[in-house]
């Protein structure tokens, strides 16, 4: 049971709405993260009133003042989840408690105050009711919603924020893989690193992102398309990805992932691949993992395939590891067969094209 929100929303429609025509044509090859939807959600916070000022509002820039910490000791998390399309035209959100959960996991590191569930939740309905047409219909398009809470108090002393501001803005998103799914080269960042014992890695903060982005453009150099994160404390230990875990799958069909060590993101795609699989029947391991050792199962066959999963891929087939001295896998290696099947069950759940056994489907 979902506790009931208490706050009211109160709704301003936007008077620039774009027409049917030119929404359409956005629809109709949406990228990812460059269009947005008509409306954002806004809900206040101070530490005397709570959470207060619930809205439904025009999308537009924000007004802040230049000492809000936000801007400057980077006190904000985010959440990305999405709203899927079914075939009968109803809209439906993936286990977004996980996500509001999640969020909460990460105020509380932040020192932001961590929105209740059921205010998170009716955010997301709220933006969908006024926005349902930026819901794409084509295969394996979605709404991406991208909740996030600033530090928006007006105050340079560096300590917790006494008001905080939560949005949700909502970003038509095109099919990951519009020409079919392509295997990934990742490159190992062995000089920076993610997060550090007792750091954020946990948590969904922007901090994170901006320290990835140099060891990312590094990822890029080397001609691959993302940058795999080792372990801050003994250097050879699998993190996670800029922005998505790391799955290994062995020849006998069982799977191997890196455990939660509190400084990597505790992915929903990861939590729900671990319970597909074991749904299958599969042996799926949660421990530390050696990068020696993935190398060697990659180049003996112990190792047959590889993935990467996020909620904005869902799975990316991992080809080949690559580091200063070492590669893993071949850059030509086609996606594997079980990479392919959990990608589809998944998919297929989200889009409801299959049952959803564990109820992780919300209608909105
Ligand atoms: N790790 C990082 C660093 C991420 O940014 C993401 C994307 N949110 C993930 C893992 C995957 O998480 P999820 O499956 O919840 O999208």
């Amino acid at each position: 049971m979902t506790a009931t929100a208490t706050l009211e929303f109160s709704v301003t429609t936007s008077k620039n709405r774009r027409s049917d025509e030119e929404r359409a044509r956005i629809l109709a090859n949406p990228g990812f993260g460059v269009n947005f939807s008509d409306h954002m959600v806004g809900i206040d916070w101070s530490l005397e009133r709570g959470w207060y000022n619930a809205r439904v509002q025009p999308y537009g820039p924000l007004s802040l003042d230049p000492a809000c910490s936000v801007l400057h000791y980077a006190q904000e998390i985010f959440e990305g989840l999405k709203a899927y399309r079914h075939a009968d035209g109803s809209v439906w959100a993936f286990r977004p408690q996980a996500n509001a959960a999640r969020m909460q996991r990460s105020a509380e590191r932040l020192a932001l105050p961590p929105l209740p569930e059921a205010e998170f939740l009716e955010s997301i309905r709220q933006l969908i009711l006024v926005d349902k047409a930026w819901v794409p219909t084509a295969p394996e398009t979605s709404l991406y919603l991208r909740p996030f809470t600033i530090a928006s108090e007006r105050f340079l002393g560096v300590r917790a924020a006494q008001h905080a501001s939560y949005y949700v803005i909502g970003s038509p998103a095109g099919a990951y893989f519009p020409k079919g799914v392509a295997p990934v080269s990742i490159w190992v960042s062995e000089h920076y690193t993610r997060a550090g014992r007792g750091g954020t890695g946990a948590a969904k903060c922007g901090g994170n992102y901006s320290a990835s982005l140099l060891p990312q453009q590094e990822a890029y150099k080397q001609g691959c398309s993302q940058v795999l994160f080792l372990d801050a404390v003994h250097g050879t230990y699998l993190e996670e990805l800029g922005g998505m875990n790391l799955f290994l799958v062995r020849k006998d069909g069982s799977l191997l992932t890196p455990s939660l060590t509190g400084s990597i993101l505790e992915g929903v795609t990861r939590d729900s691949l671990i319970q597909l699989a074991k749904d299958q029947g599969r042996v799926v391991e949660e421990r530390q993992i050696t990068l020696e050792e993935v190398q060697a199962g990659m180049n003996n066959g112990e190792i047959s395939e590889a993935f990467a999963c996020g909620t904005a891929a869902v799975i990316t087939p991992i080809c080949s590891i690559k580091g200063k001295d070492f590669v893993a896998g071949r850059d030509d290696a086609p996606a594997g067969e079980l990479t392919m099947s959990l990608r589809k069950a998944l998919t297929d759940i989200q889009y409801g094209r299959a049952a959803d056994p564990h109820g992780w489907m919300m209608k909105l």
